[in-house]
């Protein structure tokens, strides 16, 4: 079971979920996005959510912008569309350290956190297949389950059950909140109530 010690962002409001969502065109989504605490407005402080190492960082990608790759113990995680970085390959990093600022760098239309987490391979990070989906995107939420369950395929079925479409679905919904509190609640752990 994976727990992170601290929240990504100051605020942790998601804009779109992981997984199969129709937003900006896609039908894959591999990370959480979250939003500005006053939104669009860039700068934001953006934290490690766990002890680590710095893998990657790259100034210029044309989709993630500027991120920052971190190395855990058990997993890994890439903070994408960054504004700023602060941290350099090789050092290493506390839960909670200030890595960079959230901003909107690379294909992004407003300020904005694009997170993922992964497992496997440091390698095998950048791996897509042959849909173009990054095949170790996985959501946190299965690795706490430790299932085989394609959790995002599972919340797609169960909104379209309700009625629900997922692109047209505003995240401030009370229930649509909930869910998305109730998932990083498990994400983050037992430092997500403290907040
Ligand atoms: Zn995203």
């Amino acid at each position: 079971m994976i727990r992170f010690k601290h929240n990504p962002t100051v605020n942790n409001r998601v804009t779109y979920h992981f997984g199969f969502t129709k937003a900006y065109g896609r039908t894959f989504h591999n990370g959480i996005d979250l939003g500005a605490i006053n939104s669009g407005v860039e700068g934001d402080p953006i934290f490690a959510i766990d002890d680590g190492v710095v893998l990657l960082t790259k100034e210029d990608s044309p989709t993630a912008g500027k991120y920052i790759t971190l190395g855990h113990e058990a997993c890994f995680s890439r903070f994408c569309h960054l504004k700023t970085i602060f941290k350099k390959n090789g050092e290493n990093v506390k839960a909670g350290d200030i890595i960079g600022l959230m901003g909107s760098t690379g294909n992004s239309t407003a300020a904005h956190l694009h997170l993922e987490i992964k497992v496997g391979d440091y390698k095998d990070f950048w791996k897509k297949d042959e849909e173009g989906r990054y095949i170790l995107a996985v959501n946190p939420e299965k690795m706490l389950l430790d299932d085989n369950i394609h959790w995002a395929e599972q919340h797609w079925n169960s909104l379209n059950k309700k009625g629900i479409k997922v692109s047209e679905k505003r995240f401030d919904d009370p229930m649509t909140r909930g869910e998305v509190f109730a998932l990083l609640d498990r994400m983050i752990g037992k430092y997500y109530q403290n907040c």
